[in-house]
């Protein structure tokens, strides 16, 4: 599978990754998160596994279970994470615990590697099978720039029994331990997300939801999340279409742990007010090729987040070639060099002004659109991701006591 990579992305990665996967061969590796659709982090572990197990690797994804009230929780949590001021009782976090105990029960944890993705399934920590030599680590992919301290701090102390972190931008470490690493995320170029389309399959998407291929589209393509900020992206709409003809795509799907997507959804639906040139389109999960075609279709691409761990959409958005314009939050100024790779903006009326400037200026669009293609060569394609994973692995197996050999 990993050959199917060969002259698509950096061939330093590939190298690394087999003389990585030599020493690893046979470990076993398990993944924890909770949900298998909807998000960044399905996204990729629904790509990473497969390439694992064909380097050699045993390798297994785990999703926890839990309830309404369980990913009400969660998401509280989430919120507070990225800042929002949001209530804990004692009995929330000890719902939260017995979730996890009750998941941990049923659940085999015993792996070489574990990696626990998000504060979902963060108190598993506390289940690791003894006796057993097996390295523990969080994989925290939320904007942790601001959280709100109290509920950080709860977190910490499941964070502590972990042997490493890692999170997606430096600015998110904590400090709370001498291993912490940054892993930014990253995106296949061989998906159905990501892949070549031809013409036809554009155009049956657009055909699909009634877009119009002729006139301008902007598009933003997220769950329906506050903090993705869906009402500011047709505030600037409504600002941009005062001066510029443009259609407004609004594509998201559910995610089964985030319970406020239908309220978020009816909000944006309610402020879109049956304007028949915005589209707000509630897509079912895996509709990687109309994701896909409708990145190609766009003319410009926003991800006016208030809050972003990453914003994998970005770097889809850049990969098709398409001029994207970013909120300057989390993860996202990672990819997007302001005047370089796409324009960064803090408010509704700087994503209307760089809007209307790729709507009138398609060389300069164009430029931007090719150099961000290339930033993400570099930096976001999942080879890399596999790589840093693999070299985090094999540091704390055995090189924290001496000089590495590859
Ligand atoms: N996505 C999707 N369908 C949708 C909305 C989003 O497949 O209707 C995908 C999107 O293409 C991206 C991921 O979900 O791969 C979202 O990741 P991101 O890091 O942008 O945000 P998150 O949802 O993890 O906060």
């Amino acid at each position: 599978m990993i050959e199917k990579y060969k002259g698509i992305v950096p061939k330093g990665d590939l190298i690394l990754i087999e003389r990585l996967c030599e020493k690893l061969k046979g470990c076993s590796f398990l993944h924890v998160n909770s949900t298998r659709a909807g998000g960044g982090v399905a996204e990729i572990l629904q790509r990473m596994i497969p390439i694992l197990e064909e380097l050699g690797l045993k390798v297994r994804w785990e999703v926890i279970e839990g309830d309404g009230k369980f990913f009400d929780i969660t998401k509280k949590i989430h919120n507070a994470l990225q800042g929002n001021e949001e209530r804990f009782t004692k009995e929330m976090w000890e719902y939260h615990f017995e979730v996890n105990r009750w998941n941990a029960e049923k659940m085999n944890l015993e792996a070489d590697a574990v990696f626990i993705h998000d504060p979902q399934p963060a108190p598993l920590i506390k289940f690791r099978p003894k006796n057993k030599e097996s390295l523990w680590f969080w994989r925290c992919h939320i904007d942790l720039s601001n959280p709100q301290k109290s509920v950080c701090d709860h977190l910490m102390k499941y964070y502590e029994g972990y042997d490493a972190g890692i999170f997606s931008v430096s600015k998110f470490a904590r400090g709370e331990k001498d291993l912490e690493f940054i892993v930014p995320p990253s995106i296949d170029p061989l998906s159905e997300k990501n892949r070549e389309l031809t013409e036809q399959e554009i155009q049956e998407t657009l055909e699909k939801f009634d877009i119009p291929p002729d006139r301008p589209m902007i598009l933003q393509v997220s769950r329906f999340d506050r903090f993705k900020d869906p009402i500011g992206v047709i505030k600037a709409y409504r600002i941009v279409k005062r001066y510029n003809d443009c259609v407004l795509v609004l594509a998201g799907s559910p995610a089964t742990d985030d319970p406020e997507g239908e309220i978020v959804l009816n909000e944006v639906k309610e402020f879109a007010a049956n304007d028949p040139d915005i589209k707000v389109l509630l897509l079912p999960p895996f509709s990687d090729r109309d994701i896909n075609a409708l990145q190609r279709a766009a003319t410009v691409v926003l991800q006016k987040s208030l809050k972003e761990g990453f914003g994998l959409t970005v770097s889809e958005a850049m990969w098709k070639g398409k001029p994207v314009i970013g909120g300057a939050v989390g993860g996202i100024p990672l990819q997007i060099i302001h005047r370089v790779t796409g324009f960064l903006v803090h408010s509704v009326e700087g994503a209307a002004f760089r809007i209307r400037q790729f709507l009138n200026n398609p060389t300069m669009t164009e430029k931007m659109g090719q150099k961000g293609r290339e930033h993400v060569w570099h930096n976001f394609l999942i080879t890399r991701q596999i790589r840093d994973y693999l070299s985090i692995w094999y540091y704390m197996k055995e090189g924290k006591e001496g000089i590495l050999e590859l």
